[in-house]
This record gives C-alpha cells, structure tokens and sequence, in this order.
C-alpha cells in the first residue's frame, strides 16, 4: 500500500508530500486510517533534530486517531473497522518484566512512531495491536488525537503521584500539554494553580478551570504560595527558577517534570531534604492507563481545546505553534474522505 504523508528532509525544513511503501503488513501489526492527527511539541523537536535521535526523512504525527483497516492474523482484540488511537509508542516487546507488569512504555526495546518508523502526518500509518487503543463509544474523534500523546503524558503523573481530590496543585506552562493537565486535576477535584508566561491565556486558563494564574518566570510571585502546593507538573522545556519552584511544594511534595527541559536541571538537595520532597519525570503512560483515561475523558466531557487545520496546511499550522499562537492545541485533517 502507498501511503500518502508529510515529510521534512532536513532540520528546520519545511515539510514536503512525500510518499512510502508499506510493507506486507506483520502478523501482529494494524493499518490505521487516520481521521485526525495532532501536532505535539514533540514533533516539532524531531523535525529540528533537538534530541540528536531524528532520522530523515521524518513523517511527524503521534496523536493520532482513526480507523482500522487492515490487521495481521495474530492480532488481539481489535478487527478491521475498529476506532482506534496511536501515540508517541507503537510497540514494545510484550514478554519482558515491564511488559508483563503493565508497563509497557517503560519496556526496554519499545518503538517510538516517529523514531525510525513513520507517523500520522499522512492518510495511514501502522502500529503494534497493543498501542492501538480502542476509542470508548461516544468520543470526540474532532478532538480526541491530541489525548493519545498529551493527555496520558499528564494524565500518568497524577496517577503515579497519587494526587488527592484535596490537594493543591500547579501546572507550569499551559500549552497543549498543560491544558489538558489543568482539565484533568479540575475534575479531580483539586485546587489549581496554573503557571503561565503569557498574559493574554489568563481568561482563558480561568476558564478552564485554574483558581489562580502566576506568571512562570516571575520569581518574586512564586513566594507567594511558598509551602502551599502538593504538586506542580512542569510541562516547558525551558530553564525556569526550579528552586524557587520547590519551595513552592509543601513537606512530602513532588516537582514533576512532563516537559522535555533541554538543559540540565539544577536542584538544590537542601532544596528537597527539610521537607522529604521529590523530583521526577515520565514518558507517556501504559496502554490500560490510556484506554481508562479516554473512558474519564468521555465520561466528565474532558477534551483538548482544539484548532483545526487542513494537512495540507500542516506548514501554517506548525508556524502557528511555533509563534505561540495555538489555543490550544492544533489537529490536523488529512483530506481523503
Ligand atoms: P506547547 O503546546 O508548545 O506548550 C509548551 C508551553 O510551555 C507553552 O505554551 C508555554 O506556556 C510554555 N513555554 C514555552 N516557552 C516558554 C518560555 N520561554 N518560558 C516560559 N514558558 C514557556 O508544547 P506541548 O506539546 O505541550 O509539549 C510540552 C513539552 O512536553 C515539550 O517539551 C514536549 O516535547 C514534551 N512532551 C513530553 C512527553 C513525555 O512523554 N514526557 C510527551 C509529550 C510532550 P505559557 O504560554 O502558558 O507560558
Ligand atoms: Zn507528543
């Protein structure tokens, strides 16, 4: 099958209609149709190259959802005509010790769907059964691509971290990712504060469910809530006053961070030690963790705050992202019926 898809050749380049052959398909793998695909910080880092890992040329497109259409015979619980959604993975082993728990994003030989192998920003793009994850009755399929990387990349955090409804928590830089988390603690029940650097979000982050907006990079307005929150979910991946931000944490608390910070973080362990706090990070979430948050999406209405743009546009939609201009997140549309 040919596949008809968006590519960028080079660092920083523009992407270009570009078209792959599909192999015969593997007897556990699924062809998705893809009806909506978001654009994901992410893919804008591996069209730049900022990891070092991109291999050209690169079809981004990892908050993906659509429709199955063909499947190998060895394929578990899903059939052709199946909604479906792929994210940042599209395989991992199935029988190693991460696997077998229920982790399969921590598996040590996964696959990332635009690392060496081509995303969504196309009219099909291929996956592993296990990542190809069964949309609940009723979803958005408008807006619900962009849970599939974003949502569970928050999503996990507040799990792993076992937020309580009656905790008061942060959210750092409320993009695509950041957004989602602010949905997801409101309906949780929490107290949200919401960190952002551009003024002109502010109604709009009160809209969707803050209690209070600080500016991230004003160090001053960070001593205002010194040892009031449970825990902030960093979603930038820019240098920000991280000391400041952990005195922010009450005893026991937690800094998580979601973003991909480009530079090294430099904590202070006095920092940490007085109050038992903690820093951490994580990728994504399990496939279970991902099929019952879409079930909390469709049951609370929970969805991104979407733009749409046609995939022939994929240039202006990116450009629009990059200026910072997207509210708050951008989905992309192929034009094939
Ligand atoms: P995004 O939509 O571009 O949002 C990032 C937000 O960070 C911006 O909206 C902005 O929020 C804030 N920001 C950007 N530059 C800033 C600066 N100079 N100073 C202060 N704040 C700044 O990006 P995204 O798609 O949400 O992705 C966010 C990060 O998560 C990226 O690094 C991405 O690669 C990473 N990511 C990680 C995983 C994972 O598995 N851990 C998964 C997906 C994405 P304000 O305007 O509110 O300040
Ligand atoms: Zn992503």
């Amino acid at each position: 099958m040919k596949v008809k898809a968006y590519a960028a050749s080079a660092p920083k380049a523009l992407l270009e209609p570009f078209q792959y052959d599909l192999p015969t398909i593997g007897k556990e793998e699924v062809d998705i149709k893809v009806h909506y695909c978001g654009i994901c910080h992410s893919d804008m880092s591996m069209i730049n190259n900022e990891w070092g890992n991109t291999q050209y040329p690169l079809v981004p497109g990892h908050e993906i959802v659509g429709e199955i259409v063909a499947a190998g015979r060895e394929v578990k619980g899903l059939e052709i005509g199946d909604k479906v959604g792929l994210g940042w993975f599209s395989e991992s082993c199935m029988h190693c010790q991460q696997c077998m728990g229920g982790s399969h994003h921590l598996c040590g030989t996964k696959k990332q769907t635009i690392v060496g192998r081509h995303g969504g920003f196309a009219d099909y793009v291929r996956g592993h059964w296990s990542w190809a994850i069964r949309l609940p009755e009723g979803i958005d399929m408008k807006k619900a691509g962009p849970l599939l990387c974003g949502g569970i990349t928050v999503f996990n955090p507040i799990v792993l971290a076992g937020v309580q409804p009656t905790d008061k928590v942060g959210v750092i830089g409320i993009g695509g990712l950041g957004h989602l988390a602010l949905k997801f603690l409101k309906h949780w029940g929490c107290e949200v504060i919401a960190f952002s650097s551009n003024p002109d979000k502010k109604q709009q982050i009160l809209e969707m469910g803050a209690h209070k907006v600080i500016n991230s990079r004003d160090s001053e307005a960070l001593k205002t809530i010194k040892g009031e929150l449970n825990f902030i979910l960093n979603t930038t991946n820019v240098t920000l006053d991280w000391n400041t931000y952990l005195s922010c944490l009450a005893p026991k608390g937690r800094l998580h961070s979601v973003g991909a910070v480009l530079e090294p973080m430099a904590i202070s362990t006095f920092g940490l030690m007085g109050g038992e706090k903690s820093v951490g990070a994580s990728p994504l979430g399990s496939p279970a963790l991902t099929k019952t948050m879409l079930d909390f999406c469709v049951r609370h209405d929970i969805y991104p705050t979407v733009e749409e743009f046609p995939m022939e546009q994929v240039n202006d939609a990116i450009k629009h992202l990059d200026e910072g201009k997207a509210r708050f997140r951008v989905v992309l549309k192929p034009l094939m019926p």
